[in-house]
Order: C-alpha cells, then sequence, then structure tokens
C-alpha cells in the first residue's frame, strides 16, 4: 500500500491570502498542498476582457453564479446553490463568497491602500475596539514586498494616515474625475491619485495596462492583480505546489499530541470524503469562512471548535461601511465626444480628511468616484427617466440617451465600522450544506458610530455634486432609513472572526496569526483583523499573509514546527 504524502504545508483557499501563502511557501522550499473549493481558473487564459457585450448571449447581463455580469470574472454569488448560510432574527446581512481558484480576487475593485500607524491602534487613540498587538513598522516591509512584486500605481502625498507605498505612475484623471478634483479642493477635500494594483509599467512577464477599462472580467494580459496568475502561477513553477481544486474543506484534522495533522474534505466531482495530511495548515478560506472551518473543527481536545479555548472565535465581525450617492453634472451633458479610456476603476480617491474629535462619530472614511462613459452593458442607460425631461420613447429617447450619456457622477463611502459584540457568527445547529457541514448563522448590529458616519457622507458626497453645478438623483436618506448605510456584509470587506492579539483569553491567534492553542495552525486572511481600517482590507491581507509565511518557514528551519 503506497503511504499518503505528508505535506510540509496545507492551505484552504486560493484568494487573497490563500495564494500569497502558496507563493512565499513554496519559494522558500516548502512541499504545500492547497485545496481550493471552486474550478481552475486563470485570467490569462480564461478571460473574456475584449468580448463586447452585443456579442453574448444575455448582453453582458447577470446569470446564475455570476450576479455581477455574464463575463464578470468570479464564480459565486450572494446565494450559492446548496450552500446556504442563516441570519438571526433581525440581522440583515449580506455574503459574498467567492467559489474559483484566485477567489475574489479575480474580480475585485484592485484599491490597495495600506493600513496608517494609528489603524493599529485606535483604542490608544480613542478608547474604542481593541490595538492590534503588532504595529505598522511590523507590517511595512511587507507592504513594501507586496508593492514590488504585484505592483500599484498612486502617488506620493506624505499623508500621515494614508502612507505612501512603492508605486508606479498614476494614470491621468478624466475628465469628469477633473470636475471631481476641483470641486474637492474648493470643499477642502483631500483628492489624490487612486492607488489600485493595476501595473503602468511592465513588470515581469506580465504586460502594462492597455486602459481597456474591464478589470472586472480579469486581464488577460495579466496587468491587474490576481492570486492565480500573480501567485499561484509562479507557485506551481517552483514544482512544490500540488493544487487540488473542487476540493470543499470539512475540519482541521488533529492528532493525538493536539496538533493539526490535515483537513478532511470533501472532493465535489465524486462527493467522497478525503484528507490531506501536513505538518502545518493555514486557513485562508475568507475571514467567515474559516472562523466556520474552526468551528467545525470539534474533537474530544477542542470540544467548543479548534483554536476556540477563548471562545471568541467567529466573534468581532465588521464590515467596511457604505454610503452612496449619484447624480448628473450639467456641464458633462451633450459633451463633445472625447477619450475616456482607463482602467477598470477610478484614478482620483480621497482618503479620509477631517479629525474626528470634532465630529459626532469617531472613526473616518474614504470616498470611491465613478462615472463618465465607458463600453455599454447591459441595462446601459438605465434610469433615463431620473434626468431632466428624460424617458418617453421613440427618436426623443435615443436622443436623451446621446444627451446623458457619460454626464453621471457617483461617489461612494467607504468607512470604517468598529467591532461590537452584536455581530458575530456561529454554527446554526439545524442547518447544514449540501455537503452536509454545519452553515454559519450571523448575527449583526451597527451602532450610532456607523449611522452617525453614513450620515456625514451624505451630507459630503451631496455638497460636492452642488459644487459641481450638479442635482443628485434622491432626497438626503432619514434617519429612519439609517442615512442610506449600506447592509452588513454587503461592501464585500468582512473581516474579523479570529482576531490577534497578545492575550489568548481575549484572541484567537497571536501577532504571527498563529493560534494560540495551537502552535502549527495560522490564519492567512481577513480573520485575524482586529479593526476595519478606513481602507479596503486586501492589500493588508496580502501583507499579513507574506509575514505569517515568513514566519512558518524560519519556525520550519528553526525545527519549531
Ligand atoms: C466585487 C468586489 C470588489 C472588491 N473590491 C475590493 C477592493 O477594491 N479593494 C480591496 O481591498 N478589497 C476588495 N474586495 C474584497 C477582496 O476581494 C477580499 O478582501 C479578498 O479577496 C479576500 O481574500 P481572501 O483570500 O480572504 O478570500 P477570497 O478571495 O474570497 O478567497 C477565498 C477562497 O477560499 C475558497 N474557499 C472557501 N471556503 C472553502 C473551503 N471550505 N474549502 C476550500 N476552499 C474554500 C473560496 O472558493 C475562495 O477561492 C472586493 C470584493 C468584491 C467581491
Ligand atoms: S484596464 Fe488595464 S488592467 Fe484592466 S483589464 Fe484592461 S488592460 Fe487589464
Amino acid at each position: 500500500m503506497t503511504q499518503r504524502p505528508v505535506y510540509d504545508v496545507a492551505i484552504i483557499g486560493s484568494g487573497a491570502g490563500g495564494g500569497m501563502a502558496a507563493y512565499v511557501l513554496t519559494k522558500a522550499g516548502a512541499r504545500v498542498v492547497m485545496l481550493e473549493a471552486g474550478e481552475r481558473w486563470f485570467a490569462s487564459q480564461n478571460s473574456k476582457m475584449m468580448v463586447p457585450a452585443y456579442a453574448t448571449p444575455h448582453r453582458g447581463a447577470s446569470i446564475k453564479g455570476r450576479p455581477f455580469g455574464e463575463f464578470d470574472a468570479c464564480d459565486g454569488g450572494w446565494d450559492i446553490d446548496g450552500e446556504p448560510f442563516t441570519r438571526a432574527p433581525g440581522t440583515q446581512f449580506s455574503w459574498w463568497r467567492a467559489r474559483m481558484l484566485g477567489g475574489r480576487t479575480n474580480h475585485w475593485g484592485r484599491i490597495s491602500l495600506r493600513f496608517g500607524p494609528d489603524d493599529f491602534r485606535r483604542k490608544s487613540l480613542d478608547g474604542l475596539g481593541d490595538d492590534w498587538p503588532i504595529s505598522y513598522d511590523d507590517v511595512k516591509p511587507y507592504y513594501d514586498d507586496v508593492d514590488r512584486l504585484i505592483g500599484l500605481y498612486g502617488s506620493n502625498e506624505g499623508l500621515r494616515n494614508a502612507p505612501d507605498g512603492i508605486f508606479m505612475p498614476p494614470p491621468k484623471p478624466r475628465c469628469y474625475e477633473l470636475l471631481v478634483k476641483k470641486a474637492s479642493d474648493q470643499l477642502n477635500v483631500t483628492c489624490i491619485p487612486a492607488r489600485l494594483s493595476v501595473i503602468t509599467k511592465p513588470l515581469g512577464d506580465r504586460q502594462a495596462c492597455h486602459y481597456c477599462g474591464q478589470c472586472n472580467r480579469g486581464c488577460s494580459v495579466k496587468a491587474n492583480f490576481s492570486s492565480p496568475d500573480v501567485l499561484i502561477a509562479p507557485a506551481l513553477k517552483t514544482g512544490k505546489l500540488t493544487l487540488i481544486t473542487n476540493a470543499m474543506a470539512r475540519e482541521v484534522t488533529v492528532g493525538q499530541d493536539g496538533l493539526a495533522d490535515g483537513v478532511s474534505y470533501i472532493d465535489k466531482h465524486t462527493g467522497s470524503d478525503e484528507h490531506v495530511r501536513a505538518k502545518v495548515v493555514v486557513l485562508a478560506a475568507s475571514a467567515l469562512e474559516s472562523a466556520r472551518l474552526l468551528l467545525n473543527s470539534k474533537s474530544s481536545a477542542f470540544s467548543n471548535g479548534l483554536a476556540n479555548s477563548s471562545g471568541v472565535v467567529g466573534k468581532y465581525l465588521t464590515d467596511t461601511t457604505g454610503g452612496s450617492v449619484s447624480g448628473f453634472i450639467p456641464s458633462m451633458v451633450d459633451h463633445v465626444p472625447h477619450n475616456h479610456d482607463g482602467v477598470g476603476g477610478m484614478h482620483v480617491y480621497m482618503p479620509w480628511w477631517l479629525d474626528n474629535s470634532k465630529l459626532d462619530f469617531p472613526r473616518g472614511y474614504h470616498i470611491e468616484v465613478w462615472g463618465g462613459a465607458g463600453a455599454p452593458g447591459a441595462g446601459f442607460g438605465g434610469g433615463i427617466q431620473r434626468y431632466p425631461g428624460g424617458g418617453g420613447y421613440g427618436a426623443q429617447l435615443k436622443q436623451d440617451y446621446r444627451k446623458y450619456y457619460g454626464a453621471t457622477i457617483g461617489f461612494d463611502g467607504r468607512g470604517e465600522m468598529i467591532p461590537n459584540e452584536n455581530s458575530f457568527c456561529e454554527l446554526d445547529q439545524n442547518t447544514v450544506d449540501k455537503f452536509g457541514i454545519p452553515v454559519l448563522r450571523i448575527h449583526w448590529k451597527f451602532t450610532d458610530y456607523e449611522y452617525n458616519q453614513a450620515k456625514h457622507m451624505q451630507e459630503t458626497f451631496r455638497a460636492l455634486i452642488a459644487q459641481m453645478g450638479g442635482e443628485v438623483f434622491s432626497p438626503m436618506p432619514t434617519k429612519e432609513r439609517d442615512y442610506g448605510l449600506a447592509t452588513g456584509g454587503s461592501i464585500i470587506h468582512e473581516l474579523g472572526g479570529a482576531r490577534m492579539g497578545s492575550d489568548p483569553k481575549s484572541s484567537v491567534v497571536n501577532g504571527n496569526c498563529q493560534a494560540h492553542d495551537v502552535k502549527n495552525l495560522f490564519v492567512a486572511d481577513g480573520s485575524p483583523f482586529v479593526s476595519q481600517a478606513d481602507k479596503n482590507p486586501t492589500w493588508t491581507i496580502l501583507a499579513l499573509s507574506w509575514r505569517t509565511s515568513e514566519y512558518i518557514a524560519q519556525q520550519r528551519q528553526a525545527g519549531a514546527l
């Protein structure tokens, strides 16, 4: 009988966290097995970047499994057949889950922001939430490494809590972005070049962006970041990575010594139960899925779930707060046709620019900008009735489309939620998924910290549109409508569930993302985050995964793992 191999490391999940762990660990010489619940997919081979919407069966509209559009690069969605989750009474929560190689990095917005020095020590500054056990200086070298390896554009501005990086030149602002910049300057809102992981110069075997604007479909020339092309492909090239796709991990298994000894999973093709053996296990299935795996990994030694002696697994969940306002700008109506080409995302953005001590909410938000003219997709021009005189039918309708096309502007606020006791997940005792694995039940509550921040977002965006001489499409949402605050989870930046800390009684992992209770178990996605910051999280997930993986490699070399 052939002995099953014992890998040095088993990684669950292949998104930002898992991809980076595979890259760093295989380069360090470890034999790694990666379990991924979805199909194999590489944008460089599979993207439909240049297919026009009109040439497709659904005109680019949403289809099952691709709710953001037929050619959106991510399989998954808000609901996955046979894989439910439940919500506690009164909870509103949306959960986007990817099921494919590379996870959500295939279609993410590529907004790549470092957390700032304050973001790691908020409790010391305002008494709310908790401090991280590590500082910006601990993570900075890894942010630098991620910048160099993956590449991003931006500009060095010297802003204290929106740290500079190693940037490629940013693309020039488009016409509507110049108008946004002008209005921002007039209202003293800091507006600077955006920071997106799109390369504007060639990097290794990756070509520079050619500004087709289709980033969400995946980039055939690898000019934007996705985990499969930028991290997993080089890891495969080392010959050290065994990739098992369609492998839905059920639980981390534990040996007599109380250490993790592998992962059991379901082969989705055959439905059979399988197991891989490994000396170290890295969870990177995304924040909530990793918490679910820990809670489902019960044994006599860990009856409360693995690494959960603190009872903190699943606790202190957060998502980015979101608020939006859009409108139209008369000076952009009937514009002279001109080049709106750019990356599939913004060229300018506004980092948090105010002092919270003068406001009625404790943490900040940044502003994302959209607008202008792009390739028309499904439903293009929808809502034409919102424009003055717009609507009707026939020749007039066509004329209205021409007139108003490209004259829309939108602002999205993306802010920091403070972790609270009422936002957590647990196993639902009555529901299993199609694989027989218990599912998560989510509890969620925002507080006035978030509601007041959402109100401020609305007021700011309306002031910006007014400054541009524009008109907004919708009235200011009232307090009863939560000031337009987006539902928990819907901004798709969910974090927490296995938070980091120095005290094993109140945290799940230590500053190296190593479980306090199980020294050969690590978490390399958004679960260890102690706070959300007013930044999108993925650049920090990548930097922390690199740092954790380097630590694993050192510990293995020292014989400690
Ligand atoms: C539309 C969209 C836009 C976004 N824009 C931005 C942005 O601009 N900036 C930013 O910072 N972030 C953005 N995000 C968030 C970003 O995508 C995530 O922060 C990031 O992908 C998280 O990485 P991850 O490795 O934790 O999880 P994922 O990328 O979700 O990867 C997890 C992987 O684990 C697999 N998996 C799950 N459970 C199991 C299991 N039991 N067994 C085996 N495999 C499993 C999944 O199939 C998936 O491939 C965006 C997300 C979306 C959806
Ligand atoms: S805009 Fe640039 S990065 Fe995005 S898909 Fe097109 S070429 Fe690739």
